[in-house]
C-alpha cells in the first residue's frame, strides 16, 4: 500500500525568462515502512519537492495523498494539524530548542498536539539511537550527530505516518554520516517507519532501499537499492 502518493506535483518560480520549474510534474508513491532517497544536484528541486509533500508549500498544480487523505483540500489551519499528526521533519540544522533539555525536545511535538508522551515507547527509541544518558542534556552541550539523534527521536516518537529528511548528514562528516544514516535504516525496520529522505550526496542515497533521481524538477530515475 502506497502511504504517500505525490501525483503531478508541480511548482514554478518567476516568469518569462527567469521562469524556474523548481518541480515540474513529479509522480511517485512510497510504501509504508520503506526508506527512500531523493537525489539530485543543488538546485534541482529537492527542497520544494519535500516541502509540498510535507505540506509545508502549497503546489500550483497536481496531488499529494498521505495515508489517504489528500493535503491539498485542507486549509491552513487543517494543514498544521495535519502535519503535526501525521508528518516527522529531521532538517539539517536539527532544530532543536537549545533552552530545553533532550527528552523536553522529543516530547515537544507531542505536547503541542496535547497527546500523552508514550515513556515506554520513547525509552525504546532513545534506547535503539544510543541516547538514553543523554535525556538531562541541552542540545549544546552534545556532538552534531548525538543532535541529529535526537532530532530523529523526536520526529519518530510521535508516531508520524511519514517522516521527511532534509539533508540530514548535510553538517556531518563522513563516519557519523553513514552511522545516522544506519540509524535511519534501523528506525526504518524497526518501528515500520517511512522515511523519505533527500541529498545531494548519491553515496548516501545508495544507502536507503530505494533511490529516487531528480534532474531540473523532473524525476529522471528510480532504483531499487540492492541490500
Ligand atoms: P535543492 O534543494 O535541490 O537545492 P531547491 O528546491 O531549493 O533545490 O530549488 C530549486 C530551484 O527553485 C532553484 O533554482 C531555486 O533557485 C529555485 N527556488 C527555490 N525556492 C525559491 C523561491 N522561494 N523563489 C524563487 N526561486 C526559488
Ligand atoms: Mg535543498
Amino acid at each position: 500500500m502506497d502511504i504517500l502518493k505525490a501525483v503531478h506535483l508541480k511548482k514554478y518560480y518567476g516568469s518569462g525568462e527567469s521562469l524556474v520549474k523548481a518541480v515540474d510534474d513529479v509522480s511517485f508513491g512510497i510504501e509504508k515502512g520503506s526508506f527512500t532517497a531523493i537525489v539530485g544536484t543543488s538546485g534541482s528541486g529537492k527542497t520544494t519537492l519535500l516541502n509540498l509533500i510535507g505540506g509545508l508549500d502549497f503546489a500550483d498544480a497536481g496531488e499529494v495523498i498521505i495515508d489517504g487523505h489528500s493535503i491539498m483540500e485542507m486549509s491552513k489551519e487543517e494543514l498544521t494539524v495535519f502535519r503535526r499528526r501525521h508528518i516527522g521533519f529531521v532538517f539539517q540544522n536539527y532544530n532543536l530548542i537549545s533552552v530545553q533539555n533532550v527528552y523536553k525536545n522529543i516530547v515537544l511535538p507531542i505536547r503541542l498536539d496535547g497527546r500523552k508522551p508514550d515513556r515506554d515507547y520513547i525509552a525504546q527509541i532513545c534506547g535503539q539511537l544510543g541516547i538514553e544518558g543523554k535525556m538531562d542534556r541541552y542540545p549544546n552541550q552534545l556532538s552534531g550527530g548525538q543532535q541529529q539523534r535526537v532530532s530523529i527521536a523526536r520526529a519518530i516518537a510521535a508516531k508520524p505516518a511519514v517522516l521527511l529528511a532534509d539533508e540530514p548528514t548535510g553538517n556531518l562528516d563522513t563516519r557519523t554520516s553513514t552511522e545516522v544514516m544506519g540509524l535511519l535504516k534501523m528506525t526504518s525496520r524497526e518501528f515500520n517507519q517511512t522515511i523519505i529522505m533527500i541529498t545531494h550526496d548519491d553515496a548516501i542515497a545508495q544507502l536507503a532501499d530505494r533511490v529516487i533521481h531528480i534532474e531540473d524538477g523532473k524525476l529522471v530515475r528510480e532504483q531499487e537499492v540492492q541490500a
